[in-house]
Parts: C-alpha cells; sequence; structure tokens
C-alpha cells in the first residue's frame, strides 16, 4: 500500500522542532495520519511572494505523499520567500505598538483586532491620521 502522510505523532515531533511556537506549519490530518502540509504564513502572504527569486507555491498548496519529509520543511523555513513571509508578517508589529500605546490609536484599535489582515491597522492608522489632521485644518483660530 504507499504511503499516504506521515504519522501524527512524526508530525508533531517534525513541529516541535522546527515551530514550537506554532507560527507557520499547518497540516491536514486525517485519521491520525498527517496527509499534507503547507505553511501558513506563506500562504497568508503569497500575493506578495510571488515573483520573489525562487518562490515555489509548494508550501501554498501543501506537500503531501513522497514529497512529505522533514528535510522539505527544514528546508522551507531556511528559504528566502519563507524569511520574506516572516519579515512581512512581523512587518507591522512596531506600528501596532504604536497604535496600541497612543491615545490616538487606541479608539480604533479594538475594531482592527476583529480584522485578521496585518495591513487592517496601518490603513486605519493613516485614515485615523488624515482625519486629525482635516480636524485640525478646520479648527477656527481667533
Ligand atoms: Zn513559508
Amino acid at each position: 500500500m504507499a504511503k499516504v502522510g506521515v504519522s501524527e505523532k512524526t508530525f508533531h515531533t517534525w513541529k516541535c522542532a522546527l515551530d514550537p511556537n506554532n507560527r507557520w506549519i499547518k497540516a491536514e490530518i486525517i485519521e491520525r495520519i498527517a496527509v499534507r502540509v503547507w505553511c501558513g504564513l506563506c500562504t497568508k502572504h503569497v500575493d506578495r511572494l510571488r515573483g520573489f527569486c525562487n518562490f515555489s507555491e509548494a508550501f501554498v498548496n501543501g506537500i503531501q505523499e513522497s514529497a512529505l519529509k522533514s528535510d522539505a520543511l527544514a528546508k522551507h523555513m531556511s528559504s528566502a520567500a519563507h524569511m520574506r513571509a516572516e519579515s512581512l508578517e512581523s512587518g507591522p508589529q512596531p506600528l501596532q505598538n504604536i497604535l496600541e500605546s497612543t491615545p490616538i490609536g487606541n479608539p480604533r484599535w479594538t475594531v482592527c483586532h476583529a480584522h485578521t489582515q496585518t495591513h487592517r491597522p496601518v490603513l486605519v492608522g493613516t485614515k485615523l491620521l488624515i482625519n486629525l489632521s482635516q480636524l485640525l485644518n478646520n479648527v477656527q483660530i481667533d
């Protein structure tokens, strides 16, 4: 019988070694067998990774069957495209900190959390600053 995946136990061993914080390795597990494994980060940022040097959609579509090896996961983790996805993921962090720690960002920030897309806080934050500047422009100074 053809091997269709790796045992859930083996998969967890890989995950603990390569992704202990549960940041990127995702799997489809059927009857305790990991049949397909993909990268959550590269999938999330795929639109910005396309056209990137050596970018392969293998870890977006998911690897399976004979391609499903810990070596492949380790190789993906150190690939340029994956590192780019990592930096895209952590990129908005400073702005998020600013928004959360200033009175300007706070009122809308709770709304932002309802959206999972990372660019939302940037757009909302920018819009807020524009609104603020419009508000200031409208203030009459006697
Ligand atoms: Zn990746």
